[in-house]
């Protein structure tokens, strides 16, 4: 039997409630497709301030660099927000991307068919449905950029510097060519090279990735401003977009919110080899943690993003998701919940997933 060992940060808030769900339904997968998981739990954010003082104790870094990949829940709540500035919960979140060299973040903007009423989008925009992967620059540019303060004509004036080597392009443009392999084989990279120096040699860059080695792959480019737009005027044109991390920043949230739920939407941050980190985007959720109203389902569809990418395990994935969708239509978690649908718990979902499975 194929076992992984996956490092499991469960977090604050509605975190260890959403996670046990994920980790029923990855059980129940491991079940059908024959593999076994074992689980190291370890402490992120403010759980790990109570325990350690700290919000990334040592121990689970080693944890999660020991592990064939890591599933996380969500950090922080209000009572974390008065301790100062480097202790803070999402201290620990950004330090664990950095410790483990998370250079390539993966947010797929997707619409179930059974939810797309709550898309802010008209029907006829979005149609058949929608099916987007935002892959995004995390580690360079502008947020990690010089930056100061200096005197400009005798004004006191403030700079940051968007920057990117060769590299660093090339392998984000890689991570988005081989993503776009297992979708439709379409890339849009995503710059502003009518105007940015550092986005003529990302656009330089990418061609040359696609030319030397993925010529399979269909590539076209479009200005950040012109995305943004397209993004709500026909998302449909979109597989797999990559970008900067502050462009990807910005048009990763646009391509979430046209899915219109934040419980329904997964990430992955992975690093160059196997491993990864993989998370739902929304926060977490302190005024409806211990209510048992939490939707699991980002963090389920979470857990089969790393099935597909961090084990090699994709027809799970695939039925994890065809179970979510199957799910979707036996009942729903307040968040979602529509007229004449059942009412479920976060536990509830959980199970009509495995039982769909
Ligand atoms: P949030 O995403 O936690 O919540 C926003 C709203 O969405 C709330 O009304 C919440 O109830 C609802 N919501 C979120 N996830 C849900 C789910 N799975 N099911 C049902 N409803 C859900 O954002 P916030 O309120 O701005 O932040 C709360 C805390 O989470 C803060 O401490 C913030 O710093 C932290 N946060 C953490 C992460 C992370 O761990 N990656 C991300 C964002 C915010």
């Amino acid at each position: 039997m194929r076992e992984y060992n996956i490092a499991v940060l469960k977090g604050d808030g509605i975190g260890p409630e959403i996670v046990d769900e994920a980790i029923r339904v990855l059980d129940k997968a491991g079940e059908k497709f024959g593999f076994h998981m074992n689980y190291t739990y370890a402490l992120l954010g403010g759980c790990a301030i109570d325990e350690t003082g700290v919000p990334l104790p040592q121990e689970t870094i080693d944890a999660c660099k020991a592990a064939d990949s890591t599933l996380l829940g969500a950090v922080g709540g209000p009572k974390w927000d008065n301790v100062p500035g480097d202790r803070r919960p999402e201290k620990g979140l950004l330090g664990i991307r950095g410790a483990l060299g998370l250079f390539a973040n993966l947010r797929p903007a997707v619409i179930f068919p059974q939810l797309r009423s709550a898309s802010p989008l008209r029907p006829e925009i979005i149609g058949e449905g929608l099916d987007i992967l935002v892959v995004r620059e995390l580690t360079g540019g502008i947020y990690f950029g010089e930056r100061g303060r200096r005197t400009v004509d005798g004004a006191e004036a403030a700079y940051d510097t968007e920057q990117y080597s060769v590299p660093e392009i090339e392998r984000i443009a890689r991570v988005a060519f081989e993503m776009a392999r297992k979708r439709k084989s379409r890339v849009c990279s995503v710059d502003k090279a009518n105007v940015l120096e550092s986005s003529r040699l990302w656009r330089a860059t990418v061609t040359r990735i696609r030319d030397e080695e993925f010529p399979d792959v269909e590539l076209s480019h479009m200005y950040v401003d012109n995305c943004a737009m397209q993004l709500v005027r026909n998302p449909g044109q979109f597989d797999v977009i990559v970008t900067s991390n502050i462009f990807g920043d910005i048009l990763s949230d646009e391509a979430s919110m046209i899915s219109g739920s934040i419980g329904m939407l997964a990430s992955a941050s992975l690093s160059g080899g196997k491993s990864g980190l993989y998370e739902p985007i929304h926060g977490s959720a302190p005024d409806i943690a211990g209510t048992g109203k939490a939707n699991p389902l980002a963090t389920i569809l979470s857990a089969a993003m790393m099935l597909r990418y961090s084990l090699g395990e994709a027809e799970a994935a695939d039925a994890i998701e065809a179970a979510v969708s199957r799910a979707l239509e036996k009942g729903r978690t307040a968040d979602i919940c529509t007229e004449g649908m059942k009412l479920v718990s976060c536990a509830e979902m959980g199970a009509l997933v495995c039982e769909s499975l």
